[in-house]
């Protein structure tokens, strides 16, 4: 993906520096170490990544366990430090950033978990949990603290609020324990909010409605957010543009409704095919999906990654050069030999 982001950038005529997140060429990679024998290689998790995110936008991040997105999301939130590359957010250089700078470049991004349960401290109740992080950054004035609470419950819809505050998490539904924790994401009123499968745990009743509640408090606090998942069926409700990674790298990047109603890359149709089709018509319909699993990423197959697993696949190509990025329609950037114009034959 050599020049997503400059691509990107001209395709939305936004200059690097206005951005509110700039992620440029991003690598996390992590040494493995073998006992007694020092260094054996790197595991590549991240792997040339850039794009950029501006106030007030969402963006979903989509592919498999492995993918990378998990070492994506934990270095922008300021708990990976990048191999290589930079994540600049809010004009703050993550790499050039450690302790007191650190702890304020971490306190504009909240962070929504996966799993609310795990997430809630059990020992604590819910004042205590949405207090702690008002604690940790210094906010000594308790009006004030208490002013923020009263606020971001009221429009998480956790109320009567004087009810809500003395309970501790296992005496919460989990759409209650996912509100809660998204008033906590909240409490320091963040620029970013970096969302983690946010309703991968909830039962199917409340998942729209959670996701509603995260678009209105976007839209209503102008917020950006990076909708982390490997569910294409929930993306549609919730971001502008969306990204498809795949082993460590982006393979293709669009607008949502371009991206979920023209598909490009091989590896998106096979995620479209394997989403969930909640026409009932369709159930017993045998679905094309690619054989194989992810690539190691110690040793990631040469060329294109996806090449073992693609059905188009074509050799002396995709098994040997890495596929540049090609821009298809407008504002659409699919990383596939197939839609280059001398070696490619369009699906
Ligand atoms: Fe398949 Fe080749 Fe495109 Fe990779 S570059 S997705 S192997 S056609």
């Amino acid at each position: 993906m050599s020049d997503v982001n400059a691509e990107i950038s001209a395709v939305d005529h936004i200059t690097n520096d206005q951005a509110l997140l700039q992620i440029k060429d991003l690598h996390v990679w992590y040494e493995l170490k073998r006992f007694g024998f020092g260094h054996a290689g790197y595991v590549r998790a991240v792997d040339n990544v850039r794009f950029v995110l501006e106030q007030g936008e969402a963006i979903a991040c989509v592919g498999e366990s492995g993918c990378g997105k998990s070492s994506l999301m934990k270095t922008i939130l300021g708990l990976n430090i990048p191999t290589k590359g930079d994540v600049i957010f809010d004009n703050t250089s993550l790499s050039q950033t450690k302790g007191e700078d650190l702890r304020r470049y971490r306190s504009k991004i909240g962070y929504i978990q996966q799993d609310p349960f795990g997430a809630l401290p059990p020992f604590m109740n819910v004042q205590s949990i949405l207090e702690e992080p008002m604690i940790i950054n210094g906010i000594k004035d308790k009006q004030e603290r208490r002013r923020r609470i009263e606020k971001i419950l009221e429009e998480v819809k956790l109320t009567p609020i004087e009810q809500v505050l003395p309970k501790f998490p296992h005496m919460l539904s989990g759409g209650q324990q996912q509100r809660v924790v998204i008033a906590r994401a909240m409490i320091m009123e963040p620029k970013l909010l970096v969302a983690d499968e946010p309703v991968s745990m909830l039962d199917a009743s409340v998942r729209v409605e959670i996701l509603r509640l995260l678009r209105k408090l976007q839209e209503e606090h102008h917020l950006a957010v990076l909708y982390i998942t490997h569910d294409l069926s929930t993306v549609r409700y919730f971001s502008e543009y969306i990204f498809v990674m795949y082993a460590g790298q982006i393979v293709e990047f669009a607008r949502m409704e371009d991206l979920l109603d023209n598909p490009k890359h091989p590896y998106t149709l096979a995620l479209l095919e394997a989403s969930s089709d909640p026409n009932a018509d369709n159930a017993l319909v045998q679905r094309e999906i690619p054989k194989g699993e992810p690539p190691s990423l110690v040793n990631p197959p040469k060329g294109c990654r996806f090449h073992p697993r693609c059905p188009y696949m074509m050799e002396g190509i995709c098994d040997v050069l890495e596929p540049p990025n090609i821009e298809v329609t407008p504002k659409h950037l699919v990383a596939c030999w197939l839609y280059d114009e001398e070696k490619g034959h369009a699906i």
